[in-house]
């Protein structure tokens, strides 16, 4: 019997799917999976673990960092796992290290893999950004690791969920920082952590009014393919202020692993290569040959993107 704790992330009535590929990984490892959820969209945690922790409590409308890592730990305490797993989301690397240091256990960050050998587990993770990959045999239990965002499916939802209410003890402690104001991004932004397909723009763009391209691209591509697909851009495009920092790849913006990406006008420094070269399938089109971009892409477009941009939007109107 084996039984895995697994932090489901989400605001209001919306579930990240990051929390769901959590939940399909520690099926796969676990005869027992346990999901806490923070409010409403614990609804939707249904058919994906066998048990959901609810917990209501209003202090928590909009989930902050440290109570959640508290009611994580403190659902820990509880159910007693041999294996506790948090999504590393922007959010869930505030809360990861939190909880382990109230469990006093160590974290595994970003981990990509992970089975079962035996009594041990053996766990691959991206080093050195992203240019190797460690693998790790771990013998100690419990087990406390944040697992990367599209480096697993979402499941099936099969399982028979009873859900009941759990109310952790919090601490004063807890509610010390609390939420001033919530800007919204813009309606219909998809975030580029949750992407099916990524289109990347970089300083090759040359200006805001030319990102307007790759919006259409990502229009048509989500028409025809029914995919999640985000626009990205490297640090210079954010630097220049194209475009905000949320949509940024790369060492100091966020780590992605999308089925398809697209470098649009990007050279390929390693920094931004840290955030993306886990992408399955890069596609990058940059005049350069010489572009370290397509040292890591498994298609490549040596042509002016302002040529090659427009004629794959009107390939793909074509069908
Ligand atoms: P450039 O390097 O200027 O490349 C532009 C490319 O566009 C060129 O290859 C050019 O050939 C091509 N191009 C130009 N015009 C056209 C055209 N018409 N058609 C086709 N191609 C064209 N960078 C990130 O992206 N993400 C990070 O998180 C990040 N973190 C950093 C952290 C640190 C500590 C440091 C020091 C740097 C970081 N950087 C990061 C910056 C990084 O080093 C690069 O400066 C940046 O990625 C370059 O962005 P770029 O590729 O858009 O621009």
């Amino acid at each position: 019997m084996s039984k895995a704790l697994v932090f489901a992330e989400g605001r209001g009535e919306t579930l990240k799917e990051a929390s769901l590929e959590a939940l399909g990984l520690a099926s796969g490892l676990s005869t027992e999976v346990v999901a806490l959820g923070i409010g409403p969209y614990a609804g939707k945690l249904s058919g994906f673990a066998d048990r959901v922790l609810l917990v209501k409590d209003p202090r928590l409308s909009h989930p902050l960092a440290m109570p959640c890592a508290r009611a994580f730990a403190e659902a820990f305490k509880k159910e007693g796992p041999d294996l506790a797993i948090i999504s590393a989301t922007p959010f869930g690397k505030e809360v990861a290290p939190l909880a382990g240091a109230m469990l006093g256990l160590p974290l595994m960050s970003d981990i990509t893999e992970i089975k079962r050998d035996g009594s041990a587990f053996i766990l691959t993770k991206p080093l050195y950004t992203g240019k190797v990959i460690g693998t790790y045999r771990i013998e100690t239990h419990p087990l406390l690791f944040s697992v990367r965002p599209k480096s697993h499916p979402v499941p099936e939802p099969k399982k028979s969920t009873t859900t009941e209410e759990f109310s952790p003890p919090f601490q004063d402690a807890d509610f010390t920082v609390s939420l001033v104001e919530l800007a919204e991004k813009e309606a219909g932004d998809i975030d580029v952590a949750e992407a099916d397909i990524i289109i990347t723009g970089g300083r090759g763009m040359k200006g805001p009014e030319n990102f307007g391209m790759l919006r259409e691209l990502a229009s048509v591509l989500s028409e025809k393919t029914g995919a999640k697909v985000a626009i990205g851009a490297s640090r210079s495009a954010v630097d220049e202020g194209w475009i905000d920092h949320s949509h940024q790849v790369g060492q100091t913006g966020k780590i992605v692993s999308p089925g398809v990406y697209f470098a649009v006008g990007v050279s390929g420094a390693m920094q931004h290569l840290a955030g993306m070269r886990n992408s399955k399938i890069i596609i990058a089109i940059n005049k350069d040959p010489d572009a370290p971009i397509f040292s890591v892409a498994d298609f490549g477009v040596v042509d002016d993107l302002f040529k090659v941009v427009p004629e794959l939007i009107n390939r793909l109107k074509a069908g």
